[in-house]
């Protein structure tokens, strides 16, 4: 038998969230993102609950080279752009959209012998300072792309830093306004956070949004708005069992460094799931849980391997149990992703990155 731990992709649930996003910004197309291996999904399990998304989006050339085999003929955008000129070739053979972010960039499109015209993202750097040319060196590089007979569309993109707080988009969004104003081509600037919150003015949705994980059922803005408050379901549930039970006294520690101590008589189980399957370590005593469908908290610290849960609320529960560390209980309790980062100090995007190979993925 193998360790009992999993992690269930959800379909319904990325088809849900997909048309949750639509109905926000109903006349943009949209780049479903699954950079990241789909945020840690695989993107083989979320490929045909999200082909009614425009296009596909992501960093990884191999990436795009699988939604490719996988079948989809649609958009493709690459957006960090090439990483070496060699890949331009694949760009080409495979009709991808390419990020333009730096002259380097510009120079390996210039060298670059193709028979087919690149489709491209200007990409500009209005105050998240990542990648991307300012403002000032922006229409000079675009005046060079659209010179260059390799380049047969120029659209244009930015990525905000702040745009799950109040006035958060204000600064990057009239900067990349101003600069692209009088320039002919297709934009692409709101994330999930901007697209849920902002996405009913058009300078905010433009021609293509890029959600990502909003899409996997995880609130942009936690706490301001939680899953059910921005109708979304978890695509994710990562499961285990109990896989053993202790009694515990008062005075009694639980785990490595004696970080629980109980007060009194205390039902505790053991449950096959630890920071060596992606469960993030930093949640100490009290992180939410559900056993059976019951919401309960760990106890002490997180191994490698176990950690511990209170039974108290759940007297039934024992060997075997069903543990939700988050998503979906079979009866159909929710623990969403988000309460479980905020108490590991992280947010949801990391937890389902950081799922490690050894837990089995399965699509419900
Ligand atoms: N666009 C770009 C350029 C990104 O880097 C990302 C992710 O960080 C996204 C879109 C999607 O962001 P989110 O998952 O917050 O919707």
């Amino acid at each position: 038998m193998p360790r009992p731990i999993t992690a269930t992709i959800h379909p319904a649930a990325l088809r849900h969230n997909l048309e949750r996003v639509r109905h926000a910004v109903p006349d943009a197309k949209l780049w479903a993102v699954v950079k990241a291996n789909a945020y840690g999904h695989g993107i083989e399990n979320v490929f045909e609950a999200l082909r009614a998304a425009d296009g596909f989006a992501m960093l990884d050339l191999a990436e795009a080279q699988q939604v490719r085999s996988l079948g989809w003929r649609g958009p493709i955008l690459l957006l960090e752009g090439v990483f070496e000129p060699r890949d331009l070739e694949v760009c080409s053979r495979l009709g991808l959209w390419h990020a333009v972010h730096c002259d380097e960039q510009i120079d390996w499109l210039a060298a670059h012998k193709t028979q087919v015209g690149h489709r491209v993202f200007l990409k500009m750097n209005s105050g998240m300072n990542r990648l991307g040319f300012t403002p000032e060196r922006y229409r000079s590089a675009y005046a060079r792309l659209n010179a260059l007979p390799q380049v047969d569309e120029i659209s244009f993109m930015t990525h905000f830093s702040d745009a799950d707080v109040d006035h958060g988009l204000d600064r990057q969004l009239a900067v990349f306004h101003a600069t692209t104003q009088d320039l002919p081509g297709e934009r692409s600037i709101s994330n999930s956070a901007a697209t849920l919150l902002r996405g009913d003015a058009a300078e905010v949705r433009c021609d293509w949004v890029r959600p990502g994980i909003v899409l996997y059922g995880s609130s942009p803005d936690f706490p301001r708005h939680d899953m059910a408050g921005w109708q979304l379901q978890p695509s994710m549930t990562l499961s285990s069992r109990i896989i053993g039970v202790q009694m515990l006294g008062a005075g009694d520690t639980v785990g490595y460094g004696s970080r629980f101590r109980a007060e009194g008589p205390l039902r505790m189980g053991v449950v096959a799931c630890g920071y060596a399957d992606g469960y993030p370590r930093h949640c100490d005593t009290g992180t939410p849980v559900l056993v059976d469908g019951v919401r309960t908290r760990t106890l002490g610290r997180v191994s490698m391997d176990m950690m511990a849960v209170d039974l108290t609320p759940v007297p039934q529960a024992g060997m075997g149990s069903e543990v939700t560390l988050w998503g979906r209980a079979a009866g159909g309790a929710v623990l969403p992703i988000d309460e479980v980062a905020a108490a590991a100090g992280t947010l949801g995007y990391e937890l389902m990155c950081a799922v490690a190979p050894r837990v089995a993925k399965v699509v419900e």
